[in-house]
């Protein structure tokens, strides 16, 4: 079984380098991802209330029967539950629905910059639940060098993680050098390009990262994939990555990163297929429509 190497938060709290997202996983199909994943190493688990499998998961952590302080567990607060008492009562949701009393990192899953000061609120409560214990760490994602300073400017605790998306074909460099300049660690997304092939952004399966010629020429000349050699990047450039799959091969190849090293050039030629564009929306402007959907009760 892989031992993970771990990166340490600025909070002295570590979690592994790599992690299992549980993004569209659909609930049949999460316990036994996430089973899967920690009885081959993985000790790591992205997700989120937007998910709706966060119960799903927590019976997945139990059962796999590995101890519970062995396994970190992230989950994200959904914007309509932002403000203080909203996302104190977002925090019980989560943990009645994954069965924790204490959750190891819970960060806010993007800014709404159209309610920007409700995104503060949400954040101090954060903090609130952070100082009684209740969380280990947390922290922010899809912030941009646009929000990131205004919630820095009106908070306490730094972030300990910006989950954002970063993959070849966007490496979004200005928002990670503002995380690194302000101790912050930088989740990467989609991290083998997955939006850009579930989504069809990038022009179709044809345009997708797994199909990238350089990507393609990279992971022959190692016997190893695509989706190994995208993983090895990141994690080479100090980025923490939660890879999503439900098939167990994938799971496995996934997590099988650490007997390869990528050289300078290699590295460079995958930075140079940066396109500038991601598949997400853009979190500078105001998303209303996300406001409409509701995290159910626990
Ligand atoms: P990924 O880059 O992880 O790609 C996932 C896709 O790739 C799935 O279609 C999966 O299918 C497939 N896949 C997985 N492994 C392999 C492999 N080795 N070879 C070929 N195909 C593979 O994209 P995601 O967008 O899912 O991002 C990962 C995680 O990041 C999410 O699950 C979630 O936890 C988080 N996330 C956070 C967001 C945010 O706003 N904070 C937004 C989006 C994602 P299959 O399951 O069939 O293997």
């Amino acid at each position: 079984m892989t031992t993970v190497p771990r990166y340490t938060l600025n909070n002295g709290v570590t979690l592994p380098v790599i992690g299992l997202g549980v993004f569209q996983t659909p609930p049949a199909e999460t316990t036994s991802a996430v089973d899967t994943a920690l009885r081959q190493g993985y000790r790591h688990i992205d997700t989120a209330a937007a998910y709706l499998n966060e119960r799903e998961v927590g019976e997945g952590l139990r059962r796999s029967e590995i101890p519970r302080e062995e396994v970190f567990v992230e989950t994200k607060v959904w914007v309509s539950d932002y403000g203080t008492n909203e996302t104190l009562h977002a925090f019980e949701k989560a943990s009645a629905k994954l069965g924790l009393d204490q959750i190891d990192l819970l960060i806010l899953h993007q800014p709404a910059v159209g309610i920007f000061e409700r995104t503060i609120a949400a954040y101090k409560a954060l903090e609130k639940l952070y100082a009684d214990g209740r969380v280990r760490a947390i922290g922010i994602s899809n912030f941009t060098p646009t929000s990131l300073p205004r919630l820095l400017g009106a908070v306490d605790t730094i972030p300990a993680v910006n989950q954002i998306e970063v993959h070849p074909y966007f490496a979004q460099r200005a928002t990670q050098a503002a995380n690194a300049a302000a101790g912050i660690l930088t989740q990467a997304w989609s991290p083998i390009g997955g939006i850009t092939f579930y989504g069809g952004l990038f022009g179709g399966p044809s345009r997708s990262t797994l199909n990238d010629p350089v990507l393609r020429e990279i992971a022959a000349a190692h016997g190893k994939t695509p989706a190994q050699i995208m993983l090895r990047w990141h994690i080479q450039q100090g980025r923490q990555v939660i890879p999503k799959s439900t098939n167990p091969a994938r799971i496995a190849e996934n997590l099988d990163v650490f007997d390869v090293t990528l050289r300078e050039d290699e590295l460079a030629r995958i930075d140079a297929l940066d396109t500038g564009t991601g598949g997400g929306p853009d979190q500078d402007q105001p998303q209303p429509q996300f406001l409409q959907f509701q995290i159910p009760e626990a």
